[in-house]
């Protein structure tokens, strides 16, 4: 392109972007580049000297009449509830639209002329495993793809690609109440499950922003849709798009679905998910049948889906097999924050010993109940292990109050080798932050303790690793 006209489809757009995280500051240097006139701020100050740097103008767009024509918001700033930030509320009042960055991608690529298919997917859980294995699909049948969104990279940090490219977007309902005149030619809504209820007031407000991610679509576009909730379910009389309804757990007439650990579409078996070892479980099936609906739609052929289920490496700290011992398998779940997502874990082994605690949510885990069965023995770490403890103490489930990770391990790993259970599963049915600056921190000591063990066993006489 050099000599060529710059390439400025912004030319003359006012954008005000307010929170400058990870993907604030390449997004303001991407639309400035793209020819928009970008103010930023942030309300910490470190953020907006690193902006200033940057070469970036910083404007306080909090008060006083809203100064541009659209208000690019980062995904973690709410503009309504709980409590909108004032940036969104000066919008708000101007009339001036509140973006994300997606909103952005999606205009420079049509503006460049490419037809590059955009694979929208959303649900309450599975979307970020979802957004991986599509993009692993297509990267194993050789496609030629770009992914991010809230899973990341951010959308304005995705390379522009032709029209024989594909972007897989993993989009939240934040970032979905944030798009105007993007439409996916894949949209996927795999379940609805209430989560996030203080940000959308109502169940309705939440299924409402899930639903934009088939909005426009046309008859050419395609709607894939879960059917094992019923609010998931009684979307579909609103898809514009050829509907694909997808099931982890019976047959959909029409759809792609898992029956066991087969999934199948009208055709027959397009794969054993036995033979896909990071996608344990009925909740991955349905993951799984939704992958396979995008990739048939974007043209993989039976073979090609099949193989990179089976080659799909899995997501970290997702239910992460991160070693074995002595015929103990290790699983790092640190992603399973609440009791739903533990729940699913807890769901994939008949025996485990269990890790769990940290801050619990409002209920405890007495969610779990079902599941005490499958629990041979618990190990409790974190500021709501007692409460834990409490809880399956009525429930007659053997446990002991570890503390802390470190202790946690080695205990629980010489339950398992006495024979208790197969699986060492950290699942913690709560949040890390009393010990750990987040999920991902958690899973990663959990993973160099693990590994530190396995490596020692295997240093020492009589030790087997595996
Ligand atoms: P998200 O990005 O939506 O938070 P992830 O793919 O990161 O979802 O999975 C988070 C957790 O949610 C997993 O560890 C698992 O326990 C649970 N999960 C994954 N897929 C599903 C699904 N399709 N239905 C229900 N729960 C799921």
């Amino acid at each position: 392109m050099a000599g060529g006209p710059r390439f400025a489809p912004f030319a003359g757009e006012r954008v005000a972007l307010v929170g400058l995280g990870r993907a604030g500051l390449p997004a303001a240097l991407r639309l400035r580049d793209w020819g928009a006139e970008v103010t930023v701020w942030d309300d910490r100050a470190e953020a907006r000297a690193a902006a200033e740097a940057a070469g970036l103008a910083l404007r306080d767009v909090s008060s006083g009449p809203f100064p541009a024509d659209a208000l690019l918001l980062s995904p973690g700033i709410p503009h309504a509830m709980p409590s909108p930030h004032p940036a969104a509320e000066r919008a708000r009042d101007a009339g001036v639209p509140i973006l994300c960055d997606v909103e952005y991608l999606f205009r420079a690529v049509r503006a460049a002329g490419s037809g590059a298919a955009f694979v929208g997917i959303t649900g309450t859980n599975g979307k970020s495993t979802t957004t991986a294995l599509v993009h692993h699909l297509l990267r194993g049948a050789g496609r030629v793809a770009e992914v991010g969104g809230n899973l990341g990279p951010a959308a304005l940090g995705l390379k522009m690609l032709g029209s024989d490219g594909v972007y897989t977007l993993e989009m939240s309902s934040y970032m979905l109440e944030r798009i105007a005149t993007v439409v996916f030619n894949l949209g996927v809504m795999l379940n609805l499950s209430p989560d996030h209820l203080d940000r959308h007031g109502s169940m309705a407000g939440y299924a409402a922003a899930k639903a934009r991610i088939f909005a426009g679509q046309r008859p050419e576009d395609l709607a894939v849709l879960g059917q094992d909730d019923p609010m998931t379910a009684a979307m579909a009389p609103a898809v514009t798009a050829r509907l694909v309804p997808i099931s982890g757990r019976r047959r959909v007439a029409g759809g792609i679905w898992a029956e066991g650990m087969s999934l199948r579409d009208e055709a027959g078996e397009i794969a054993d998910l036995r033979a896909a070892p990071a996608l344990p479980g009925a909740h991955n099936a349905q993951n799984a049948a939704a992958a396979a609906a995008v990739a048939f739609g974007l043209g993989l052929t039976r073979a090609q889906v099949a193989a990179g289920l089976a080659g799909f490496p899995g997501l970290a700290h997702r239910q992460e097999g991160v070693g074995s011992l002595g015929g103990v398998a290790f699983v790092n779940d640190s992603k399973a924050t609440n009791v739903d997502s533990a729940a699913r874990a807890l769901g994939s082994y008949d025996r485990v010993v269990w890790i769990a605690g940290g801050m619990g949510k409002e209920g405890g885990i007495e969610g779990l109940a079902p599941f005490f069965p499958r629990i041979a023995r618990a190990f409790l770490i974190g500021r709501d292990a007692a409460a834990f403890a409490q809880t399956l103490a009525e429930a007659g489930v053997p446990h002991e109050v570890a503390g802390t990770l470190e202790a946690a391990v080695p205990a629980a790993a010489a339950a398992a080798l006495g024979g208790a259970a197969p699986v060492v599963l950290l699942s913690p049915a709560a949040a890390s932050f009393d010990q750990f600056t987040g999920f991902d921190a958690r899973g990663d000591r959990f993973r160099a303790l693990v590994r530190a063990m396995i490596a020692g066993a295997a240093g020492s006489p009589g030790g087997k690793a595996a």
